[in-house]
């Protein structure tokens, strides 16, 4: 069968309801029509997820000194990486940040800056292996003062979970857990030391577990093959996540993964399509990573099979600003 009609089947099973082989989504990742393999994952994601574009903002509410040792993690302790850091934010204290939109602002006014610029979801991440009992019980007030002052979806990413600490989350009205699984099983070890997959499949399973939408992605371009990021495509999609992003690694200056040849754009843009054939109905995210690897700053990754981003920066690096997006999304007849 030619690649075209190959891409044409694949998708009308997709659209019928049938699941994707690891065969087939290799197929489709190496195959040389990569414009029709882009216009069927938008077809896909035109089917189940209209033309809505999820846009989101981060806060990192607690910068580096995390125990970990993800290589491409500028917020690792083992690493000196030079970022802004500090500690976990008091609710109503201005934190002074450079790398930010904004340089100056308190959680609820940031929270209340992404509601006003057009996200639908407030996201605070703190780079943790987990939190300590009182910086969790700070996380859960500043969660009831943002709910009750500001009206945005909460999504929050904390690190390793328990049943106790993720049901607690949940009875707070927290939405979405963020929870990525970063890097395919067979590559992990290369990437992280101090965990393990099975770590962190366990937290992402136990975030269902309590009834938290999950949000649960990785990051390409950190010198995997082509076939692990389809690997852990697979393993995500296994998870069911609500939410997929898809970070493209940005090398930071100081970690180990710092000189790793960057992934080519076409690459990214294949990855989040076949990821597409694979997860028909999430809300498939651009995150980190787009402004420098997608010189569209990710317009053709919303036509080819993304229908959600993050604006206005990210956690140790600055982004696009809201409006600048938002612009986008319209120019390319999509909405929020
Ligand atoms: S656990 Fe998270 S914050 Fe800590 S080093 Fe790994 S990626 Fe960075």
């Amino acid at each position: 069968m030619q690649n075209h009609d190959f891409i044409h089947v694949k998708t009308n099973n997709v659209l019928a309801g049938l699941a994707v082989s690891f065969e087939d989504a290799e197929r489709l990742l190496f195959t040389k029509d990569i414009g029709t393999l882009a216009q069927c994952a938008n077809t896909i994601t035109r089917a189940f997820n209209a033309n809505k574009v999820d846009v989101e903002m981060l806060l990192n509410a607690k910068s580096g000194t995390c125990p970990e040792n993800c290589s491409f993690c500028s917020q690792s302790s083992f690493y000196d990486s030079r970022i802004n850091k500090y500690p976990l934010l008091p609710t109503e204290i201005i934190l002074q940040r450079a790398q930010i939109v904004l340089p100056t602002e308190v959680i609820l006014q940031r929270a209340q800056i992404a509601k006003e610029g057009g996200a639908s979801s407030f996201c605070q991440v703190c780079a943790y292996r987990a939190p300590p009992e009182k910086e969790f019980l700070q996380i859960c007030k500043t969660i009831v003062e943002i709910k009750n002052k500001v009206d945005i979806d909460i999504n929050v990413s904390l690190g390793f979970m328990t049943h106790a600490r993720a049901g607690k989350l949940k009875s707070l009205g927290v939405k979405r857990y963020n929870h990525n699984l970063e890097a395919a099983e067979s590559y992990f070890s290369k990437i992280c030391k101090t965990h393990d997959f099975a770590d962190r499949m366990k937290t992402a399973q136990i975030v269902k577990d309590e009834g938290l939408e999950l949000c649960c992605g990785g990051i390409i371009g950190m010198g995997e093959t082509p076939q692990q990021r389809l690997e852990l495509g697979f393993s995500i999609a296994s998870l069911r996540p609500e939410e997929v992003p898809v970070n493209i690694l940005v090398a930071q200056q100081g970690t180990p993964l710092a000189q790793i040849p960057q992934i080519a754009g076409d690459d990214a843009i294949r990855t989040i399509a076949v990821w597409r054939f694979l997860m028909p109905k999430t809300i498939l995210k651009i995150a980190g990573g787009r402004e420098l690897h997608l010189k569209d700053n990710g317009r053709l990754a919303l036509r080819a099979g993304a229908n959600g981003l993050i604006t206005g920066g990210y956690l140790t690096i600055g982004g696009n600003s809201p409006d600048k997006d938002l612009q986008m999304i319209h120019e390319i007849g999509l909405h929020t």
